[in-house]
């Protein structure tokens, strides 16, 4: 590793995978790059289980065999059991496209980021971790640098054509720009943490991600097996319902878990393996996501929910996109607002179909095997959307009946109260 420079191309905060996917393709393409992570890597994070369309981006980043022969547990398919216990039929990723790309990981996400980011120093990015951004440098409306804090040196001020801000939830530039919106209808927290020696079923040639609801539906509970028989257990609720005044997160996870009696049983042989972690209001989205010489990707760009386990895979296609918007503005040597955010409005739809789809879960009591029942026409859009594929063809025929669906619900519950 070579030390950091007075001047680079292009400088990417944040060594996640929306950072070390930037900072890879545009070192590829020849720019100087800088990627900062303020941690010293690996480092620990959550958001474990992948969408099947992350296949692509790896593919492009050249990490695909890697993850095919690392232990993780391979991910083919999606099962959510509903408030009353009744569990909706798998949804097999493979039985409904064949390709090996509709099959995914539940990965460690420290080595997992560890990897693209060793994948981006490999592809001619200088990554320093242990550096922390401290501020984007602007002269007017144009981002000209940063300043950077390493262990042996404060105030180190780097000057770059595009920075990039990919330090996700702590949104450096947003915060800084006050452009990051926190969102008013999903203010919800997680208490999450690993157990060894839970429930595994093992169907299909791989695992799958379970989304089991309480029996009040007041939250609902991750269920994420990964390798060396430990599992990725959270539950996520309102903010308010899950931290004010239950007393420690550990005893309200204790209380949750009392909700859902099939999870209670799943857990009964297991140990927690390590402490319980705690997220909150996670969920937002950003006003502006490119401006003269910056621009925002993954987390940092916005994030939905966990639910539908969108997040990493949204990072890195996010990331993807702005790198080539970002490649072709520096070939230009235009790096406007125009340019680097020329992605965004597709992205913004497309993931958006995403967000209807959570919407949709928070909706009262969305029981997704109840609804495809009705309407078993949809049945294949909905695993698309669960794969993520929502970037080929036109989606979202879904939604015609699933809205009037859940309003014709909302109305009856209404009535009844
Ligand atoms: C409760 C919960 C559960 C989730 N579960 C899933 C899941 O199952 N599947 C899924 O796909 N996604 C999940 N996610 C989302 C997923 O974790 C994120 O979407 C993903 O990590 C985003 O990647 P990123 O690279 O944008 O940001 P991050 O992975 O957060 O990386 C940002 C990096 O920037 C660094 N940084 C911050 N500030 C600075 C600074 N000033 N200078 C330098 N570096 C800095 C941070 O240390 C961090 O390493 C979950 C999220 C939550 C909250």
């Amino acid at each position: 590793m070579t030390g950091i420079d007075s001047q680079y191309d292009c400088v990417v905060l944040g060594g996640g995978p929306a950072g070390a996917t930037v900072a890879t393709l545009v070192a590829r393409a020849g720019w100087k790059t800088l990627l900062v992570e303020r941690d010293r890597m690996p480092r620990f994070h959550v958001g474990e289980s992948l969408m099947p369309e992350t296949y692509w981006v790896f593919e492009r980043l050249g990490v695909l065999e890697q993850l095919k022969v690392s232990p993780y547990s391979k991910k083919v398919g999606v099962q959510f059991v509903s408030s009353s216990g009744k569990e909706s039929a798998p949804f097999f990723f493979r039985s409904h496209d064949a390709r090996e790309c509709s099959q995914t990981w539940h990965v460690d996400r420290a080595e997992f980021d560890k990897m693209l980011w060793d994948n981006a120093a490999a592809s001619g990015a200088n990554c320093h971790d242990n550096t922390r951004a401290m501020d984007v440098l602007f002269e007017g409306e144009q981002a000209k640098g940063v300043r950077l804090q390493t262990a042996g040196a404060e105030g180190n001020e780097v000057s770059a054509k595009v920075v990039v801000d990919a330090t996700g939830k702590q949104a450096i530039l947003g915060s800084k720009l006050g452009v990051r919106r926190v969102d008013p209808y999903l203010r919800k927290a997680a208490i999450w943490g690993h157990y060894r020696g839970g429930h595994r079923d093992e169907q299909g040639g791989g695992v799958k991600t379970v989304i089991l609801q309480t029996s009040q539906n007041k939250s609902w509970f991750w269920y994420i097996p990964q390798a060396n028989d430990l599992v990725s257990v959270g539950v996520v609720g309102d903010n308010d319902y899950l931290l004010k005044g239950r007393g420690a997160p550990a005893e309200v996870f204790r209380q949750e878990l009392k909700e859902c009696e099939r999870l209670t049983r799943w857990l009964s042989e297991a140990q927690l393996a390590n402490e319980l972690h705690v997220e909150k209001e996670f969920s937002y989205s950003t006003e502006r996501s490119a401006g003269d010489g910056w621009v925002l990707v993954g987390d940092a760009w916005g994030f939905i929910d966990p639910v539908y386990s969108s997040g990493v895979y949204f990072a890195l296609k996010s990331a993807e996109l702005a790198a080539d918007c970002i490649v072709e503005s520096l070939n230009a040597g235009d790096t406007s607002a125009a340019n680097l955010g020329r992605w965004v409005p597709d992205f913004s739809q497309r993931s958006g179909l995403i967000r209807k789809l959570v919407n949709a879960f928070y909706s009262g009591d969305f029981r997704v095997g109840k609804f495809i029942a009705e309407y078993p026409q949809h049945r294949e859009e909905l695993v698309d959307l669960l794969i993520g594929r929502i970037f080929d063809g036109c989606r979202g025929k879904i939604f015609d009946d699933l809205d009037p669906w859940l309003n014709a619900r909302a109305n009856a519950e209404d009535g009844e109260s």
